[in-house]
């Protein structure tokens, strides 16, 4: 990459970061705006959420967050594969019947849509910290970005910068995505989720479409500053299968271990860090794939002013 001086550097190539570049190119025209992503574009979050497309009323924000969602998607012609279901009747845990959509699909849309708006888009380039020499130069091991602003957009990852005053609420997550045998399907609900007795440790399940079940579970634990490592709960498979056996023999198609963050300040969205030119955005817990996406229009706002 090199160096470089751009207008506003994001760091995360999730929907939080994607769609934050975007607005911003389209309302700044001409300006150099620059994404950098430590693996690929959906490596987090993004790309391994459930899809399901919630409007939570614990949430601020959370109608207006889908209701942009849904016109960002029809107007831009986001390949994502929306669809609405039908909830099974069959006597389920928790039955519901969201939208859902296929995240990886949707966050790779939108990266091509970032390119197209002449975004400068870079994978496999982690940020490695965050300098201030009177302007503020965003440095990786074979590069230095010299910019105005910094959008960190690495959701639970942030904590790695040391820019917070305070701990960041984390939760470590494991989850696979199975298929599921036919003789499986009637008996498997559509949503699942338990405590498991053990102090902040989680399981919980979704049917991803009649074919598909995601589960996994999680421990909540704070972010100090000196940095976390997710740690794969090795029990996540065995407690699930413990109350739903039909899934201890499913066939695993895909597994992920990392970190979420959860609200902060009882609200996600935004805050300045440090400095004022340092956003941080995110922080939506299971129910972000709106947020992220509508986090990006609001701080495209912000930076306007
Ligand atoms: C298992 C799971 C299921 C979920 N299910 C749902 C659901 O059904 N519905 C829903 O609405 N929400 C769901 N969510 C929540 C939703 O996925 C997230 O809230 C949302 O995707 C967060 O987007 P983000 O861009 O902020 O973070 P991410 O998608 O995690 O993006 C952060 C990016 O930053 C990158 N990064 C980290 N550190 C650095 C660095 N130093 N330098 C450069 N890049 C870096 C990461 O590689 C990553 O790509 C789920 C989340 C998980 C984990």
């Amino acid at each position: 990459v090199g160096r470089h001086h751009c207008f506003l550097v994001v760091v995360g190539g999730g929907l939080t970061g994607l769609s934050t570049a975007l607005h911003v190119q389209e309302s700044h025209s001409g300006a150099r705006v620059l994404l950098l992503e430590a693996g690929h574009i959906g490596a987090g979050a993004s790309g391994r959420a459930g899809g399901i497309i919630v409007n939570h009323a614990a949430v601020p924000g959370s109608q207006e967050d889908t209701d942009y969602l849904y016109r960002m998607i029809d107007e831009l012609d986001l390949d994502c594969g929306l669809r609405r279901l039908k909830a099974p009747s069959s006597g389920a845990l928790h039955e519901y019947a969201n939208p859902l959509l296929n995240p990886l699909r949707l966050t790779r849309s939108v990266a091509r849509r970032c390119l197209e708006a002449g975004v400068h888009v870079h994978e496999i380039s982690p940020v490695e910290s965050i300098a201030n020499d009177g302007g503020l130069i965003v440095c990786g091991r074979d590069y230095q970005v010299h910019c105005n602003f910094v959008v960190l957009a690495v959701d639970a990852y942030a904590h790695a910068f040391g820019l917070f005053s305070e701990e960041l609420q984390v939760t470590a997550e494991t989850c696979v995505a199975v298929r599921l045998h036919a003789s499986a399907r009637p008996s498997i609900p559509w949503n699942y989720y338990e405590e498991t007795g053990d102090a902040g440790k989680y399981v919980w399940g979704r049917r991803l479409d009649e074919r598909r079940f995601l589960f996994g579970g999680g421990e909540e634990i704070l972010a100090e500053s000196d940095g976390i490592e997710p740690r794969p709960d090795p029990e996540v498979i065995r407690k699930l299968a413990r109350h739903l056996p039909e899934l201890a023999s499913a066939v695993p198609l895909s597994l992920w271990n990392g970190l979420i963050s959860s609200f902060v300040d009882g609200e996600g969205r935004f805050r300045q860090v440090v400095d004022p030119r340092i956003w941080f955005v995110g922080g939506y817990d299971g129910y972000g794939l709106a947020a992220a996406v509508r986090a990006g229009v609001q701080i495209a706002k912000l930076l306007e002013h």
